[in-house]
């Protein structure tokens, strides 16, 4: 409790403020009434995590598993982290709850260990406020420094807009993370606005094209040639591909048919708790 308040009073400047003068009527006491009680969620461990599996695209086992922040609140049901994941980073909670996920993706690692007797990879999820906060590198290595090699299982996802704007500060960050032994992807890829050069420059193993691109194939054509375009550049740059959001046979079957790598989607399966995937 006391991480939070201290983590609380470090964003408690300019971007609070801004953020009550933007609210007005119900909404605001809405969203108010969500930050007080996300903080709490925190603490009493409300926040589960789901995990979805990514496939390989010619083959049914998964090749690793994306955890998925949910929470499971009391009187509002579950609410998607559409909505508290931006709460959580406005207010510095996404700190503690990034803390929370990496914790039970380590929960999860351990017992499919125990379980199945192999090394399960989990893509894990990275805000910018998380990649750039000076407590990052502490965290991970006191959830996952213990056991050796475990962050070899780590795939951090990075969305494009958080390293687009200062190319240096993000390769120094995502070198330390590659220093570690885990994998970087970029999430939600052609949705940043970005130029293409970083995919060169920063230490990137894997482009994960955005759901918007895949949600009209195999009909739409311009969707296509973007598709069959981000997947021939990563391949030429020796990335691989997922594609996100697959829910039809047909986005499968083109997908595959333009060289995709990996498929992450509801066709295959959708967030799930850990204990789907354990028996
Ligand atoms: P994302 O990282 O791009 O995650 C993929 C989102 O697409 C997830 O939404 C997933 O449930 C959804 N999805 C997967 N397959 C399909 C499909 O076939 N159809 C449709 N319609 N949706 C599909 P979700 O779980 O609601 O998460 C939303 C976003 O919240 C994530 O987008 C990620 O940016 C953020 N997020 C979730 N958990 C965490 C977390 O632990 N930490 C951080 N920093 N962000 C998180
Ligand atoms: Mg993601
Ligand atoms: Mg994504
Ligand atoms: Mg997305």
């Amino acid at each position: 409790k006391a991480d939070i308040a201290m983590y609380k009073a470090k964003y408690a400047g300019k971007n609070r403020l801004m953020f009550y003068q933007e609210e007005f009527g119900e909404e605001k006491s809405f969203r108010l009434r969500l930050i007080s009680e996300l903080e709490k969620a925190i603490n009493n461990d409300e926040i589960e995590v789901n995990f979805q599996p990514i496939v390989e695209s010619c083959e049914e086992e998964a090749c690793y598993f994306e955890a998925l922040a949910r929470w499971n609140h009391s009187t509002e049901g579950v609410i998607s982290p559409a909505q508290f994941i931006p709460i959580a980073e406005e207010t510095g909670l996404i700190i503690p709850l990034g803390e929370l996920v990496m914790k039970k993706v380590r929960a999860f690692i351990d017992t499919w260990k125990l379980v199945k007797g192999s090394d399960v990879k989990v893509a894990v999820n990275l805000s910018v406020a998380q990649l750039y906060h000076e407590s990052l590198q502490g965290s991970i290595n006191r959830i996952f420094g213990d056991r050796e090699g475990i962050c070899k299982s780590l795939i951090f996802e990075i969305t494009e807009s958080s390293i687009m704007h200062q190319l240096e500060p993000a390769q120094s960050k995502l070198n330390q993370l590659k220093a570690l032994g885990s994998t970087i992807a970029i999430d939600d890829f052609g949705t940043g606005y970005s130029s293409l050069s970083y995919l060169s420059k920063l230490p990137i193993d894997i482009v994960k094209v955005d759901r918007s691109f895949v949600l009209s194939l195999p009909e739409n054509q311009d969707d296509s040639a973007i598709c069959k375009a981000i997947i021939s550049l990563s391949h030429s740059l020796n990335l691989k591909v997922v594609a996100e959001g697959i829910e039809t046979e047909a986005q499968y079957s083109h997908l595959k048919s333009l060289d995709c790598d990996y498929i992450q989607g509801y066709l295959i399966s959708k967030p799930m708790p850990c204990e789907v995937f354990l028996s």
